[in-house]
């Protein structure tokens, strides 16, 4: 019996998803569902569940349904009420961003809790995960990838999926640099942890405090608090692996800054370890395929968030992509269905950049006043 399911073990296809976050856990779950014989590769030294609470929208719930997650998204819910403040810390407008029409039926979760619960619907006897490692090389062969890792030893898999995020290594080594498929939207973005800063505000409320071109958030949850700072500004030389000169734009962008509490974010900001800073962009690719690599989520159609959607296209492009490769034994035909059926969805949903972009960093007083207004009771 043994060497029976050893025998089928081997004649399984043998799938690479580079990236455990809502696009690569999402295909495990269903590669291997499917049949796959699944390896995940994730960078960080677990899982990654910092990041400011997401949207789950639209499809994004049906296939959460289907993976039988739902229930448990919907109990994580992160409902909270918000506040638009000014400079001197008064509130302008006092809504509640999950109650608004056009956020009706979405739910809201800590990021973190959501890779969760995704993980763990996972059969961790059947996916192998590896941690702390990452694709160094790729080479495409007719009937299979050749892959290196940095930390030692190649392996061949039938296919290779890069879910590995905006700066995607997958898509660097198969499609190309960066910047051929990059726009960026003129906006940095940095995040921390931020516990300490009182607000004299309750627990779960999001307050908002904006200028010309800058937007602070603070968000308290239960336990803790996080901070985000947004600002408008042009492509900056910077390193996505080096903090202290992350921090020092920071700095050169707020200090100095006392509105509100900028200062006391600021401070959070510089003393982090886990600070999360990065540009606002999209990523366009005229394909999401090549050869035996495919490339969802992040990697292959950032939305950026200003569109509230990276999350559901994640979700909804793993689970399209592997139920196409499910269906179709030919996997071009599989991958050029994903490719031409997702696509109309993703171009719609990235154009809505625009609109959100407006509202939280608007760059006049009219738009400034707008943006407050319309969420004024
Ligand atoms: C730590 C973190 C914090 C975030 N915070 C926010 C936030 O506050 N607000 C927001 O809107 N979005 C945030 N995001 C982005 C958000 O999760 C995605 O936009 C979106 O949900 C799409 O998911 P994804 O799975 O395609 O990409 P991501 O969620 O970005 O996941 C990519 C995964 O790939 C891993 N990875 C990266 N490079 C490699 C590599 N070379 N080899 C192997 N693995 C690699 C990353 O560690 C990560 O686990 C954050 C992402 C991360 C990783």
């Amino acid at each position: 019996m043994q060497s029976l399911n050893l025998k089928f073990e081997a004649m399984k296809k043998q799938v690479l998803i580079s990236g455990a976050s809502f696009a690569g856990l999402t295909l495990a779950y269903w590669l291997n569902k499917f049949g796959y014989g699944v390896t995940v590769v994730e960078l960080g030294k677990g899982l990654r569940t910092s990041g400011s609470p997401i949207d789950v929208r639209g499809e994004a719930l049906d296939i959460a349904k289907e993976m039988g997650i739902y229930d448990q998204i919907k109990a994580g819910e992160f409902v909270h009420r918000d506040e638009i403040v000014n400079a001197q810390d008064e509130t302008l407008a006092t809504f509640a961003i999950n109650t608004l029409e056009e956020y009706l039926g979405d739910i809201e979760i800590h990021r973190g809790d959501l890779v969760k619960i995704i993980y763990d619907t996972l059969p961790t006897d059947e996916i192998e995960i590896i941690f702390n490692n990452s694709i160094s090389a790729l080479i495409q062969h007719e009937d299979d990838v050749e892959v290196s890792f940095e930390k030692g030893e190649s392996k061949s898999y039938d296919f290779v999926f890069g879910a590995d995020g905006t700066h995607s290594a997958v898509r660097k080594l198969a499609f190309g640099p960066e910047d051929q498929f990059k726009k960026f939207l003129g906006v940095y973005f940095a995040f921390a942890k931020a516990d300490q800063i009182e607000t004299g505000r309750p627990k779960s409320t999001g307050i908002v405090y904006r200028e010309l071109g800058k937007q602070a958030v603070i968000y308290q949850f239960k336990e803790g608090a996080n901070a985000i700072l947004l600002f408008r500004a042009p492509k900056l030389e910077w390193n996505y692996r080096d903090l202290n000169q992350q921090k020092q734009i920071l700095n050169d962008y707020f200090a100095g800054n006392t509105n509100w509490k900028l200062p006391e974010i600021l401070d959070a900001m510089l003393s982090a370890n886990d600070l999360y800073f990065d540009e606002a962009c999209q990523i366009h690719m005229p394909s999401w395929t090549k050869g035996r690599v495919a490339l969802i989520g992040d990697a292959a159609y950032a939305p950026s968030f200003f569109t509230g959607m990276g999350t559901s296209l994640a979700m909804q492009g793993a689970a399209l992509l592997a139920k196409a490769l499910h269906a179709n034994a030919d996997y071009h035909i599989a991958f050029e269905k994903y490719n031409e059926g997702f696509r109309p969805f993703v171009e719609q949903t990235q154009a809505k950049v625009t609109y959100g972009l407006t509202i939280q960093l608007p760059e006049t007083e009219e738009q400034l006043q707008a943006s407050i207004t319309a969420l004024s009771n």
